[in-house]
């Protein structure tokens, strides 16, 4: 690999468990590849069933101790690892485009954007408070007090290798869980050097553990059915979500699960079309259109659907495709070759059912994980690309008349992310924004992700929310205590 690194020891290959650097039981390994080039830039440990049971063992040991620290001794240490991580972004953002493809300035922009959630339950750690209850008779009293839930198991996709996780591990060792996590395959390496930063900052061996491997299935099969995990917090497609709650049934644990999204964006006849346009190309164009809040589908008052359209395409055009890695890029690749052909039949069913691409339209000759960021016009609902996620660069413009329409079309999904719209009618801001069932709502605002706001969806999109002071909610557990003979 090519890999400039000002810490080269950043770079793992082995997992991480109870505080030990570990090949996996078989010697077998895995190859990470670099979606720019074809290279590999890793053969990782690739990890399976016993590992994994070994690493909950660990975790449940050293949780115990890990909540019996003061909050203040585990905020102490997450903050270490928010100052170890930005004191790292460059290395970090550059072993992540390598592995993921989006561009550096993004990449350091998830470093950044990650680590403030890590700032972020660093301080919510000392402000989990209990209640005193008014009691129904004279010698009792009512007190309520907040427990970590235990050992927190930890699933997550490629899309963000470093801040799904620490969106889920910051609230987890704040509450004073342990935490075993399952990076993607496509990108461990991110995961991994979040566990180098952690073990320097003095997280203790057997708190934040990381399991990488081929098999998500036996690896999630015993973090789904091994009694000691307490938790399994999910960011991932709606069909695996669905899985992993029928399988953590069986043991009735707690979930967070951050799933698919089908986010409508869309635009009055009133709004600042310059406004909408920065947001769409905010929303729907970040990591190449890889974000479960991307703008899937763009519903356009009919008066100015053309203006809109064109400006878009214009905006569009000027995208500079390449390796995430060079200074010139603005749009990298998709993150594997699988997810270029996904698209391109996606955009191949709107083209033959009378779509038309302004822009782009087919796959890059760059190379098989490149996609042309594509603006269509003529979408209508009939087409995959008003029902399924895209996760690509293209934006399908759909044509509306009335209010009520929008609002119908807008919520005709199962999904309930994120959605955006555009208006300067202030009546309308309420009445259309109550109206929308999603979970986030971007008004006159592309970017509306954050470590202060709570982050989630309702229908299928999942449940749980990430970040906010409701964030720690999902990693305690209420405890009733009942005080008698008073
Ligand atoms: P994406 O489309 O983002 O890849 P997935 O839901 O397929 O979404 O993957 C998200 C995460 O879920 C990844 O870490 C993947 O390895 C994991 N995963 C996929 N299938 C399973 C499974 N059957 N059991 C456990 N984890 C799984």
């Amino acid at each position: 690999t090519n890999l400039q690194l000002k810490r080269p020891d950043l770079l793992r290959s082995q997992a991480y468990i109870n505080g030990e650097w570990l090949d996996a039981d078989s010697g077998k390994t895995l190859a990470v590849i670099n979606p720019a080039s074809g290279v590999v830039i890793a053969c990782i440990a690739d990890l399976g069933v016993d590992e994994t049971r070994r690493a909950i063992a660990a975790a449940e040991q050293a949780q115990k101790l890990w909540a019996r620290k003061t909050a203040k001794a585990r905020a102490n240490i997450l903050r270490q690892w928010f100052n170890l991580i930005m004191a790292n972004q460059q290395d970090l953002a550059a072993i992540l485009t390598a592995e993921q493809g989006k561009t550096l300035a993004e990449a350091a922009g998830e470093i950044a954007y990650g680590a403030n959630y890590i700032e972020w339950f660093a301080e919510e750690a000392k402000r989990i408070y209990g209640d005193i209850i008014a009691p129904p008779s004279a010698d009792k009293r009512i007190l309520v007090i907040k427990q970590a839930v235990g050992v927190v198991a930890s699933i997550t996709p490629w899309n963000f290798p470093n801040a799904m996780i620490a969106r889920k591990v910051a609230p987890a060792l704040a509450a004073g869980c342990a935490f075993v996590c399952k990076p993607a395959k496509e990108t461990p390496l991110s995961a991994l050097a979040m566990a180098v930063l952690g073990e320097e900052a003095g997280i203790p061996a057997g708190v934040f553990n990381v399991v990488c491997g081929s098999s998500a299935s036996a690896i999630g099969g015993e973090m789904t059915s091994n009694p000691l995990v307490r938790k399994l917090t999910f960011t991932g497609s709606t069909p695996v979500g669905k899985t992993l709650l029928q399988q953590c049934a069986a043991t009735v644990k707690k979930t967070s699960m951050e799933l698919g999204g089908n986010a409508p964006f869309i635009v009055f006849d009133d709004a600042d079309i310059d406004a909408a346009i920065a947001g769409a190309m905010a929303s729907k164009y970040r990591n190449a259109g890889q974000t479960c809040v991307c703008t899937n589908r763009i519903l356009v008052q009919r008066g100015i659907y053309d203006e809109f359209a064109e400006k878009l395409a214009a905006e569009v055009r000027k995208f500079q495709l390449g390796d995430g890695a060079a200074a010139e890029t603005t749009m990298g690749p998709l993150v594997n070759s699988k997810a270029a052909r996904d698209v391109t039949a996606l955009v191949d069913d709107a083209l033959a059912n009378g779509a038309t691409a302004l822009t782009g339209g087919r796959a890059s000759s760059l190379g098989d994980c490149f996609y042309e960021p594509t603006v269509l016009t003529g979408a209508t609902r009939e087409m995959r690309v008003f029902k399924e996620e895209i996760f690509g660069p293209v934006a399908p413009l759909f044509a509306f008349d009335t209010e009520e329409e929008a609002i119908e079309m807008a919520n005709d999904t199962e999904f309930g992310l994120a959605a955006y719209f555009y208006t300067q009618d202030h009546a309308r801001i309420w009445r259309f924004g109550e109206a929308l069932e999603y979970g986030i709502v971007g008004i006159n605002e592309g970017l509306i992700s954050n470590e202060m706001a709570p982050f989630g969806g309702v229908k299928e999109s999942g449940s749980g929310r990430e970040g906010s002071k409701y964030g720690i909610d999902d990693y305690v557990e209420i405890k009733y205590l009942c005080l008698g003979g008073l």
